[in-house]
């Protein structure tokens, strides 16, 4: 396991997920050191955040400029699950695209690693 993972891992026991009680932690790699998140649940559904986000929001308010690697962790998710049931959402996918360089890596604990490209094809962008 990275050391990134095990941020990610340790990150996801922080989260904020009294209604799906399904804790998930995210680490990011940036020019500026390591940031983490985890998911932060509301009564109001619509506003709860994923780990993958919370974490390069964080890393943003800091300063951060280069993303380099992501890791992310559903530490409930069940070890014989499917894969795609730990991998990041579509708005968190397209966050990523965002920020980071098409084949920079994402690690999926359980899952793999994946590209940016490989996560979300011919993303929207703008720059
Ligand atoms: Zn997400």
């Amino acid at each position: 396991m990275s050391e990134l993972l095990q941020k990610a891992r340790d990150a996801g026991k922080n989260a904020y997920c009294p209604y799906s009680n399904f804790h998930v932690g995210a680490a990011v790699e940036t020019d500026l050191g390591v940031f983490v998140g985890c998911n932060v649940e509301n009564a109001s559904y619509g506003l709860c955040n994923c780990a993958e986000r919370t974490a390069i929001f964080s890393a943003i308010a800091a300063g951060a400029k280069e993303f380099r690697r992501l890791s992310v962790s559903c530490l409930d998710a069940a070890e014989n699950a499917a894969s795609n049931s730990k991998m990041p959402c579509g708005a968190c996918r397209q966050v990523i695209a965002e920020f980071f360089a098409q084949d920079s890596v994402i690690e999926v604990d359980g899952a793999g690693e994946f590209t940016v490209a490989q996560l979300l094809p011919m993303a929207f962008l703008l720059n």
